[in-house]
């Protein structure tokens, strides 16, 4: 689960991570008593969305005059702000962060994530910040420090001294940085987020680490042990199919192809993506029904599945363990005969009573095309839907 980035400074400010004052307004009106009531000298109008690279696209701005402010929360609040990052649809700003502007002697960049390959919390540096580090990852890779925390000794001092010698850091800055990167580390493991990004991490005009970006990730397995960090889950920002389908349990990712897939299991739904690559179509979504792919559940799904407007066919494709096939057959039928579903439905059963299970399929009276096994399924609806187009 993503949050915004003043919700992610005000989790880091609880760790005593260093970040500048700020307040969050719905309107340009809150805008301006946020910024009187920080009372700085100028301030920075930031659009807040789960996105980055919001400054190139004009949702970073700073103010000079509280008439700044209320003129730049007006234009960034109810702009679709389009980022490299957010597709060339755009997203809708609601919030916007009044900030104390901060004078910038150097940009750095610093994250921490769960690197998979070690299967450690990682910490990645460079001092090319404020720049995308993809870039600098492919045009500069020798500017960027990855180090790993041994998860059985932990955080020590010694990860603090690499980061900031990395950096280029001198003095009091050093041990601003040691305390810095064990504060974080405290913050990622203690909140089990999977990706921290500040970008930058600047050293101020008084030479002074303070973090003027931040992006925060958090493992949504773990939730349910952070009810706070839960509370700041912004609905808005997600996808509505995405989120009507975790109201019913049922693990969907919306993806860019035309075959809607429905299948039992991350796995099975994983391969099923894949080969329906291999017979060069796309899948328009991974679904996992979970377990129990009963009437309801297969309803749900179809009914998320159709609200994409992309899907030109539906492949199923489940494998009946300790749900037998009959089952799972009556319920796709029963689904289908209540939703009237237009276009091209292939059914790939198999396991406990598949011959049963086909039987119902076939005896239906529906349009449902019966597939033996995962190719077979794949070529059909791949046949289907090209005949259609
Ligand atoms: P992003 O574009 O979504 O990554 O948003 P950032 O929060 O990183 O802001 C983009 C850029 O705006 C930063 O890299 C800075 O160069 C600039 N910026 C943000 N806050 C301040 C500030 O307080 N003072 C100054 N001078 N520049 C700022
Ligand atoms: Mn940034």
């Amino acid at each position: 689960m993503n949050i915004h980035e003043y919700q992610a400074k005000a989790v880091l400010r609880e760790f005593g991570v260093p970040v500048p004052n700020g307040a969050v307004a719905f309107s340009p009106e809150e805008a301006v008593a946020a910024a009187k009531e920080l009372g700085s000298k100028a301030w920075v109008v930031k659009a807040q969305i789960h996105a980055g690279g919001r400054g190139k696209g004009g949702g970073v701005k700073l103010a000079k005059t509280i008439d700044d402010v209320r003129a730049e929360a007006d234009t960034i609040l109810g702009m679709t702000l389009v980022t490299h990052q957010t597709g060339p649809e755009g997203r809708l700003v609601r919030r916007v962060y009044i900030e104390e502007a901060s004078e910038i002697a150097r940009e750095l960049y610093l994250s921490c994530l769960v690197d998979r390959a070690t299967s450690r919390v990682a910490f990645i540096c460079s001092t090319e910040g404020g720049m995308d580090i993809e870039e600098v990852a492919a045009e500069t890779p020798e500017k960027i420090l990855t180090l790993t925390v041994d998860p059985a000794s932990g955080y020590s001092g010694f990860h603090g001294r690499k980061v900031a010698y990395a950096l280029g850091l001198e003095g009091d800055q050093v041990k601003q940085c040691v305390k810095l990167i064990g504060n974080l580390y405290r913050a990622v493991t203690e909140k089990d987020a999977s990706l921290l990004e500040i970008n930058p991490l600047i050293v101020t005009g008084a030479g002074d680490l303070v973090c003027l970006d931040a992006k925060m990730n958090f493992d949504s397995n773990a939730l349910y042990r952070h009810a706070d960090i839960f509370e700041l889950r912004d609905i808005d920002e997600e996808d509505p199919a995405e989120v009507e389908a975790s109201r019913f349990d049922l693990n969907y990712v919306k993806l860019d192809g035309s075959i809607g897939c429905m299948v039992n299991g991350a796995g099975l739904a994983m391969a099923t993506m894949d080969i329906i690559k291999l017979y060069g179509s796309e899948p328009a979504n991974f679904l996992d029904v979970g377990g129990g792919a009963n009437k309801e559940q297969v309803m749900n799904a179809f009914k998320i599945i159709l609200s994409d407007e992309n899907v030109e066919g539906i492949l199923v494709n489940i494998f009946g363990g300790i749900m037998r096939c009959d089952i799972i057959a009556e319920g796709i039928v029963a689904a289908a005969k209540e939703m009237s579903i237009e276009v091209p439905l292939v059914v790939r059963l198999e396991g406990t009573n598949v011959d049963l299970g086909k039987k119902i399929l076939n005896e239906s009276g529906l349009a449902i095309i019966a597939a033996d096994d995962l190719a077979d399924a794949a070529q059909k609806i791949v046949a289907q839907v090209k005949e259609a187009a």
